[in-house]
């Protein structure tokens, strides 16, 4: 059984005191709540002072983006052995506002991924069709091209630290939903081509989050579609209450 992960993406907000005020508030409520791994992702200057401040707790800290590579002259990066040295855990690669806004690839996504999972970090790639995709038919083919280029070269043994997060781009931060078949129908599709890259094994223990718009309001109904395992959290987890109200769904 896939136990449920939950992951805030706080993307480039909140400032120092609002970051430290919201993971004050998850550290009192989650104390001793165990139905589901948790993880915030600050922006990458907060990491350090959210890691000592959830440092004991059961909540989990990462970046929302890495370097894919271990150091020298590339301005402005920040590479994963630095995410390992201030704390952090994990790191988001892919996310489609780094593909879309940045520019970035399936070759260089992957090679983020494999730089972090060398570095030991745990990683949750994103993957996701845009509204123009979907509508020509393609959503397969595009969340197939980013799971397989992703991956490549990952070992079926580092995959326990790989989490897959389905994010229609359409979905994301436009308060549309993806329905919870047309999740189930992606996540389905995912975790049997999961099984044709890695085996069954593989496929039945990597868990797939749902991303795009989850809110209190609809993240029980997704996550109770069999192959979602979780969720990617982009606005609603900047505010505590409504955050815990989601990692705490309802599971009845
Ligand atoms: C995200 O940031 O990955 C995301 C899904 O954002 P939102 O929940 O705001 O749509």
């Amino acid at each position: 059984m896939r136990r449920p992960y939950i992951a805030g993406n706080w993307k480039m907000n909140l400032d120092r005191r609002r970051s430290l005020e919201l993971v004050s508030a998850l550290r009192d409520r989650l104390t001793g709540f165990d139905r589901a791994d948790v993880a915030v992702c600050p922006p990458a200057v907060y990491l350090e002072e959210v890691v000592r401040a959830l440092s004991g707790s059961n909540v989990k800290v990462g970046a929302q983006n890495v370097c894919d590579r271990d150091e020298g002259a590339f301005t402005g990066e920040v590479s994963a052995a630095m995410l390992r040295d201030v704390g952090a855990t994990l790191t988001i690669v892919g996310h489609s506002e780094r593909r879309h806004v940045y520019g970035e690839t399936d070759a260089l996504v992957n090679a983020k991924v494999e730089r972090a999972l060398a570095c030991g970090l745990e990683v949750i790639l994103c993957v996701g069709e845009t509204l123009e995709e979907r509508r020509a038919g393609q959503t397969e083919a595009v969340v197939d091209r980013q799971l397989t280029e992703g991956l490549k070269h990952v070992l079926a043994a580092d995959m326990a630290r790989v989490t897959i997060a389905y994010e229609p781009v359409w979905a994301i931060g436009t308060g549309e939903t993806a329905t919870p078949g047309q999740a189930g129908e992606v996540h389905d599709f995912l975790r049997r081509r999961l099984a044709d890259l890695h085996g069954a094994e593989v496929a039945v223990d990597t868990r797939i989050q749902y991303g795009g718009s989850v809110k209190p309001g609809n993240a029980s109904e997704l996550m109770a579609v069999p192959d979602v395992d979780g969720a990617l959290v982009g606005g609603a987890s900047l505010d505590a209450d409504s955050f815990l109200r989601i990692v705490e769904f309802d599971r009845s």
